[in-house]
């Protein structure tokens, strides 16, 4: 998308200790260059991670963000992380929506909507998830799904600068399949045309990413479709070498 700095966003899921720390460090030191003024980098490791991980980014572009916020700011809600904690450890983004917790948690686009406004509240970018599942796909509803998600999961003010979509076919996520350039390219358009109609500009310029299997190999030719505007990355953002090589693509 034109005047769109791309992101390129790896989510760690419940993957990562101490010792995985040194694969952040690598990342904070790969993405030094000029290449950090063209396109953004991210890594989301789970929450035990989170304080310190910022620390070890302190004099690097790359950015550390959360995967989840609960929807209130503080209260009874044993467990859970509010994006004003994730704020208070120097996080800037955070994901809400991902299909893991629209699944095993029973996460609605309501409750999406709600955890994105929290993170708009406390001044991280939420990095919104949607994308149609294999049976959705084969019953040629995928298009429909992603109106509904896109309608139900951000919330009216949005803005370029504080919200990403995240397009994620659930059955490309983990899985190694991917699905074609011209599917691709194809949802890709038909979000941004939605974008549009309801942001006006803010929407003709907010990131749309493309998450599912993306790897080191696949990565250039997913990332060059028109209206993708970056990656999600899981299983390819844990080893330092992988997410670099990626964010090289560009
Ligand atoms: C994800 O979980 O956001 C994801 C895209 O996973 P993977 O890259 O492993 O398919």
């Amino acid at each position: 998308t034109p005047d769109v700095r791309p992101l390129v966003a790896g989510n760690w899921k419940m993957n990562g200790t101490r010792e995985s720390l040194d694969q952040i460090k690598a990342m904070a030191e790969g993405v030094k260059g000029p290449l950090s003024e063209k396109v953004e980098s991210l890594i989301c490791p789970p929450a035990t991670l989170l304080y310190v991980a910022t620390a070890l980014c302190d004099d690097s572009p790359l950015l550390i963000g959360a995967q989840d916020c609960h929807q209130n700011a503080s209260g009874a809600h044993t467990g859970d992380i509010s994006a004003e904690m994730v704020a208070d450890c120097f996080g800037t983004h955070v994901i809400v929506g991902h299909s893991e917790r629209r699944t095993d948690h029973a996460e609605t686009d309501h409750l999406v909507r709600a955890k994105a406004s929290a993170a708009h509240a406390a001044e991280l970018t939420a990095i919104v998830c949607i994308g149609e599942t294999a049976d959705q796909r084969k019953a040629g509803q995928t298009l429909d799904i992603l109106k509904r998600q896109l309608a139900g999961s951000i919330p009216d003010d949005a803005r370029a600068d504080n919200t990403v979509i995240a397009y994620e076919p659930v059955w490309a996520i983990g899985t190694g399949l991917t699905p074609t350039v011209s599917d691709v390219a194809e949802a890709h358009a038909f979000m941004r045309s939605e974008l549009t109609r309801r942001f006006g500009g803010e929407g003709a310029k907010m990131r749309i990413l493309y998450g599912g299997s993306v790897k080191p190999s696949n990565a250039r030719e997913l990332m060059g479709v028109a209206n993708v505007d970056g990656a999600l990355i899981g299983g390819a953002s844990l080893k330092a070498a992988d997410f670099l090589a990626i964010y090289g693509a560009y």
